[in-house]
């Protein structure tokens, strides 16, 4: 079974650093736009999927109607996880009940940080406090699978504020922690952490999730053991999924589709999307290996020979010494992985296999 993305691109507030294909003040054309989302979704011959994601934009700020009929387009009950994202002040108790009375076990609810200061500065609707109340009526209503969105390197933020976040999380207790750095297209903030004091960060991360019980399993992600998030874990392992939506993209048959990302435009016609890229046998074992090495344990050097006919340590011998030499890699008879200078440097050993 493949898997299934559904983008809703509608937020209550633009945030400054924000660089997805998400809007603000365009409230007139979620009623539009979700006809055409259930179009789409009912127009592929697949009726059911592994894992299905809700992602944006705030998925949490539709209404939690429109998420329900969304998802009676297919057989939903069939997927092992369905997960919404949820932004703190966009959502009531109803609205959590009604998720998880329709079969949604696993919310991605965005903290950031605890510093109501930072959050402000970056242009976040919400506080620790907003952020509390949901996560708290979340296990309430009793949801027990919840990932906590984390950033560092935000503008003012110090190693000390990340620490403290990280205690806040700890107490908390989610099942799952995703962990990413600001990264700006624009220069639109003043005050940003050097590249070492970054570097800081994310080691201290890293510590203290460990240290907490956490798998550091991705790059960003960690989770208790069992709670790994399904969904992602399809991209990662490179399987198949649709993704529908304004600018969602699907990867099928060896081919990768980004449906249209203007929100009219998608309304107008659910099928103008565009083939970005048909993959010949080089160019996916390429694109395994860049998304295996995002995984902790990297690239399982049996599974992927088995999987393309290939010697892997053999046809890419060059560009695994160069990388070990710079200890960004390491392998033994059985893996190839990031080192821990390999994780904080990912970018040069991608372009290596590009
Ligand atoms: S809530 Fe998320 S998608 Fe919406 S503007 Fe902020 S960062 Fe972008």
């Amino acid at each position: 079974m493949k898997s299934l993305y559904i983008h809703i691109p509608f937020c209550k507030q633009k945030c400054l650093y924000c660089d997805f294909n998400s809007y603000s003040n365009a409230d007139k054309l979620i009623n539009d736009y979700v006809i055409a989302l259930k179009k789409e979704i009912q127009s592929y011959s697949f009726n059911a999927y592994k894992t299905i994601y809700f992602g944006g934009g705030t998925p949490s700020y539709i209404d939690e109607k429109s998420i329900v009929e969304i998802l009676k387009c297919i057989d939903y009950k069939k997927a092992e996880e369905i997960t919404i994202e949820v932004n703190p002040g966009t959502v009531t108790k109803e609205k959590l009940k009604s998720y998880i009375d329709n079969g949604i076990n696993r919310l991605s609810i965005g903290l950031q940080a605890t510093q109501d200061s930072i959050l402000k500065e970056i242009g976040r609707i919400h506080t620790l406090g907003d952020f509390e109340k949901t996560y708290n009526m979340a296990r309430e209503v009793g949801f027990k699978n919840i990932s906590v969105d984390l950033m560092f390197g935000l503008p003012n933020q110090t190693l000390k504020d990340v620490d403290e976040s990280l205690d806040f999380i700890i107490k908390i207790n989610p099942e799952h922690v995703s962990c990413y750095s600001l990264i700006l297209h624009e220069n639109i903030f003043n005050n940003l952490p050097e590249d070492e004091e970054e570097r800081e960060m994310y080691y201290l991360i890293i510590e203290k999730l460990k240290e907490a019980g956490y798998e550091h399993y991705e790059i960003s992600n960690f989770a208790k053991p069992g709670y790994e998030s399904k969904h992602n874990l399809v991209y990662w392992n490179q399987g198949e999924y649709v993704g529908a939506g304004a600018g969602a993209s699907s990867y099928i048959d060896n081919k990768r589709y980004t449906n249209v990302a203007n929100i009219n435009k998608y309304i107008a016609n659910y099928e103008d999307r565009t083939i970005e890229e048909v993959q010949a046998n080089d160019d996916k074992e390429r694109e395994y290996i860049i998304l295996k090495l995002r995984l902790i344990d990297g690239i399982d050097i049996k599974e992927m020979n088995e999987k393309f006919n290939i010697n892997v340590c053999e046809k890419y011998k060059e560009q695994i010494e160069k990388m070990e030499k710079l200890e960004l890699l390491e392998c033994n008879d059985k893996n190839i992985r990031l080192t821990k200078k390999g994780l904080d440097l990912a970018n040069i050993v991608w372009e290596e296999f590009v």
